[in-house]
């Protein structure tokens, strides 16, 4: 049979580019998990997906709510779930002020992290009782995350502090909206938001790839320039940003080939190996990178795993 694979925010950039890249093998039936339905067809149509290898389904990350209701939808359908791909994300790098998810969480990491967190850890049951023979879950990365990289070094730097404001409930109420306590930086939450989807990863990694065989996996695909992630920026910036990329920092990557480096993560039967962050060379051949040292703290892993799972209500 084909495989089965959800993909969080397939309505554009890197999450269409790898439903396509997917859906064209033939082998795969994807699951586009999308807050816009019409968008998402469009977009779909557009990027000529076959009708036959996709279905869209309603998620937004932004609300704990709309991930039950998906999840329930889901278990519905009665589709297998052989491949979960956590790739949505925000980015508000300019904006002054906090805003906020429907449970009051800072929008970047409930968005980006909190919402996958629950997604993930509903649909580990599913991933479980799939027959297929290689079963994933992959959650998108960043380099920016990664303060052991030029681009990481980039201030505001990641940072994760005590988590206290993560604790808090990051509701810029009765705590602060960033998860070190700090305060607000939308560039800086984003940034954080990616290290809680890498060390995510490995917890989930530590915790169930020994009883489930599930391989757990992270990546960074490249610098995408082009893709509405960057939508928030300065028009300057979204003008020199895809140039700088190409011919200072040579990082750029175009979305189709992006698209086919998470699609290897999804389906290539020699990326199995778990708990890895994956990134590619100037040749386009994949390698295990090493994450920056916050990044791969196993101690800041399980507390951002403990804490994540009071505040979406999973303990
Ligand atoms: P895009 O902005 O093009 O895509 C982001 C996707 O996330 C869109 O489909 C968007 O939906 C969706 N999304 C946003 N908020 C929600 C929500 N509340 N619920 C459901 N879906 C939501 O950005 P990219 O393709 O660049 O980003 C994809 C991933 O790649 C992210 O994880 C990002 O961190 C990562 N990444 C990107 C890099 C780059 O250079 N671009 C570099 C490294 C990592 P909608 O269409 O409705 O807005």
């Amino acid at each position: 049979r084909k495989g089965s694979v959800v993909v969080t925010g397939a309505s554009s950039g890197l999450g269409l580019a790898t439903a396509k890249a997917l859906a064209e093998t033939g082998k795969w039936h994807v699951i586009m998990a999308c807050r816009d339905f019409l968008k998402t067809e469009r977009a779909a149509k557009s990027a000529g997906i076959p009708k036959e290898n996709y279905t869209i389904m309603h998620l937004d990350l932004a609300s704990l709510d709309s991930v039950r209701q998906f999840v329930d939808n889901f278990k519905q359908s009665g589709r297998p779930l052989d491949v979960l791909v956590c790739n949505a994300a925000v980015y508000l790098p300019t904006a002054k002020e906090p805003t906020f998810t429907a449970e009051g969480f800072e929008l970047s990491v409930g968005t980006n992290h909190l919402g996958h967190f629950l997604l993930s850890r509903l649909l580990l049951e599913d991933l479980q009782k799939s027959d297929y023979p290689s079963r994933r879950l992959i959650i998108v990365g960043s380099i920016t995350g990664n303060t052991n990289t030029l681009a990481g070094n980039v201030p505001p730097k990641a940072n994760l502090g005590d988590l206290r404001g993560l604790a808090g409930g990051l509701n810029g109420l009765n705590s602060s909206a960033m998860i070190d306590g700090g305060g607000f930086d939308g560039a800086k939450a984003y940034k954080d938001s990616k290290v809680c989807n890498m060390l995510t990863m490995q917890e989930f990694h530590r915790r169930f790839h020994e009883d489930t065989g599930i391989v757990f996996a992270s990546l960074y695909p490249g610098c995408i320039a082009t893709t509405g992630l960057f939508r928030e920026h300065i028009p300057l910036f979204r003008l020199l940003f895809p140039p700088f990329q190409k011919y200072i920092t040579k990082g750029y990557v175009s979305e189709d080939e992006a698209g086919k480096r998470l699609a290897q993560v999804v389906s290539d039967p020699s990326l199995t190996k778990s708990g890895v962050y994956w990134s590619w060379n100037k040749d386009s051949a994949s390698f295990e990178n090493q994450l920056s040292q916050e990044a791969s703290d196993a101690e800041k892993a399980r507390k951002v795993w403990e804490v994540s799972e009071k505040l979406v209500g999973l303990a």
